[in-house]
């Protein structure tokens, strides 16, 4: 169980209701996303359109959820939730959609789940606001056509790469959200911390900042955890020393890598000595399916430059070496 999992779990839920940002001003970090949909917002509005389809991608707890609820509080309209696994049957998309709203915003988490029979009858819903479907069965079966009010589709993944391509060209706006650097995420640490009623001064949001791969939901729960040691040891002000030992107990080290990390880089030195790898052996070698080391654990060490992807696979850099303080091997590439 990894503290710093970005899925969503334990009471996150709850906490997260209270500390949601709720409108785009609040969205902390994220300046070319903020800015293209304060515009593509204000736009629609003004032309009293729904906004285009919007597609958001980008590695769990980064602000998917949250940017969908922004849009639809900014467009002051409703939104209705589902996810990509949940819609099983052409049916159960048809009932959601049948019950929207003029304006509404449908939101369809991991997208990238629906299967091909869903996808078909979202296409024509997406581009003509119509609902073509198949009743009955055998020589009485018929498709009906139903009119549907104009809404907005959001769809959020994980990886932009798993969307079928006509999935894909049916969003007019695409939003790629970015791991958040350690300025924005003190920020949305200290802001928690308000609304939380923490008292955690500078040095303590940086640190806890610092340590949150990149990531708000990460963010927050680490904050939760540094809140519960102040509390026991009878802190008031949380500064940098009580917040470095809360999160080293939780044995999250100084770059924010949990104990998956370390073993994700340590097998890669240890075991394949440091050379590209395919994902298959990781997955093998580490225990973890491939989907988690692919959404979950690899963006981050990537994008901190840990590991790279060559053609022949993904492989450790030498940083990776001297963050564990490892002799790079002499044929080492
Ligand atoms: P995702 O849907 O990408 O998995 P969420 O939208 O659920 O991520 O975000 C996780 C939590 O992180 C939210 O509840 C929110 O409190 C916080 N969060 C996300 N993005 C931001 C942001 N830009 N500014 C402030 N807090 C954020």
């Amino acid at each position: 169980d990894r503290i710093i999992s970005a899925e969503l779990k334990g009471n996150d839920r709850q906490v997260d209701r209270a500390i949601r940002p709720q409108l785009l001003a609040e969205y902390i970090g994220q300046p070319v996303v903020r800015e293209q949909m304060e515009i593509f917002i204000q736009a629609a509005r003004q032309r009293e359109e729904p906004l285009d389809h919007t597609l958001i991608f980008g590695p769990p707890g980064l602000g998917k959820t949250t940017l969908a609820n922004i849009i639809a509080n900014e467009m002051e309209t409703e939104v209705k939730t589902t996810s990509g696994p949940v819609l099983e049957r052409a049916g159960d998309l048809a009932a959601l959609l049948t019950n929207l709203n003029e304006g509404d915003i449908l939101f369809i988490d991991e997208i990238h789940r629906l299967s091909p029979a869903i996808e078909e009858v979202l296409y024509p819903a997406m581009e003509d606001y119509q609902l073509d479907i198949m009743i009955g069965e055998g020589p009485a079966a018929r498709s009906i056509k139903i009119e549907l009010p104009p809404f907005t589709l959001v769809g959020a993944t994980t990886r932009a790469g798993l969307l079928t391509s006509p999935l894909r060209d049916r969003f007019g706006i695409v939003q790629r959200l970015e791991f958040y650097d350690v300025k924005s995420l003190t920020t949305i640490v200290a802001r928690s911390a308000n609304k939380m009623g923490v008292e955690l001064d500078d040095s303590g949001s940086y640190e806890v900042a610092r340590r949150s791969r990149g990531t708000p939901r990460i963010a927050n729960r680490l904050l939760r955890r540094v809140r519960d040691v102040a509390q026991v040891e009878g802190v008031s002000v949380v500064g940098q020393t009580v917040a470095q030992r809360a999160l080293d107990m939780l044995s999250v080290d100084s770059q924010g890598f949990d104990h998956l990390d370390r073993r994700m880089l340590l097998t890669m030195i240890e075991k394949f000595d440091g050379r590209p790898v395919g994902l298959d052996s990781v997955s093998a070698a580490l225990g973890e399916d491939k989907d988690t080391i692919e959404d979950v654990i690899e963006p981050f060490l990537i994008q901190q430059g840990f590991i790279i992807r060559t053609p022949r696979g993904r492989q450790v850099t030498k940083r990776a070496y001297k963050h564990f303080n490892y002799q790079l091997p002499s044929d080492f590439k």
